[in-house]
């Protein structure tokens, strides 16, 4: 479960495409959401788009792995698909803030890598936000004041990269996964393959 968290404009939604489009092997968690769809928002593809009922008989079922509130609506990564994928040994991407990426590592701490993507500067990431969204100064204040609180939660995190280049910072968040798959525990089928070696 590779987590990627970021304050918004930081260039995550950017990174995940990236790393989706250049790695067959690891899949999106579509997460379920209260917040209604934005313009080119698809249901099922961005988000599952849900009402507050849903919401709350999706928690009473325990269909959550993890869930939190985040800017005044309910964000939930949902179980079904990802437990399944999980034991078929796939791997599944995150982008989540950092109070569902504590709820994981609490449940999962062996199978979660948590990387945090920090903007280069608080002046480029209003550079970005202004050019991005064209909303109002008052708008684009509120978003810098929830990307300050956001990097506060930096050091809850395994690796944090700094998005100065996308290209560069892509390359990086490549690297932390293709490491993390080397980790002795995550590559099943070495103890029989190293007795194989050996009986050779
Ligand atoms: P947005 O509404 O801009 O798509 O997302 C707002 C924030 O909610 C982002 O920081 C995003 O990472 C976070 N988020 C999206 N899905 C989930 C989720 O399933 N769980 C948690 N905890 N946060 C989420």
């Amino acid at each position: 479960m590779l987590i990627l968290s970021s304050p918004s404009g930081a260039g995550k939604t950017t990174i995940s495409r990236m790393l989706l489009a250049d790695d067959d092997e690891i899949n999106l968690s579509v997460s379920v959401t209260t917040r209604p769809p934005r313009p080119q928002e698809l249901d099922g593809v961005h988000y599952h788009f849900v009402s507050d009922a849903e919401f709350d008989r999706m928690i009473a079922e325990d269909d959550f792995y993890e869930w939190a509130h985040v800017f005044g609506h309910r964000y939930g990564t949902p179980k079904g698909r990802i437990r399944a994928g999980l034991k078929e040994g796939q791997d599944f991407l995150f982008d989540i803030d950092w109070q569902g990426t504590q709820q994981l590592f609490q449940k999962d701490q062996q199978d979660v890598v948590r990387v945090f993507i920090l903007p280069p500067s608080l002046d480029e990431l209003r550079t970005r936000l202004m050019a991005r969204a064209g909303d109002s100064a008052a708008v684009i204040e509120s978003r810098m004041e929830r990307a300050r609180s956001e990097i506060s939660h930096w050091d809850g995190y395994d690796y944090v990269v700094v998005n100065d280049d996308v290209y560069e910072c892509f390359g990086k968040v490549r690297e932390i996964l293709a490491a993390e798959r080397m980790r002795r525990q995550r590559q099943t089928g070495l103890i029989g393959f190293v007795r194989q070696l050996m009986a050779d």
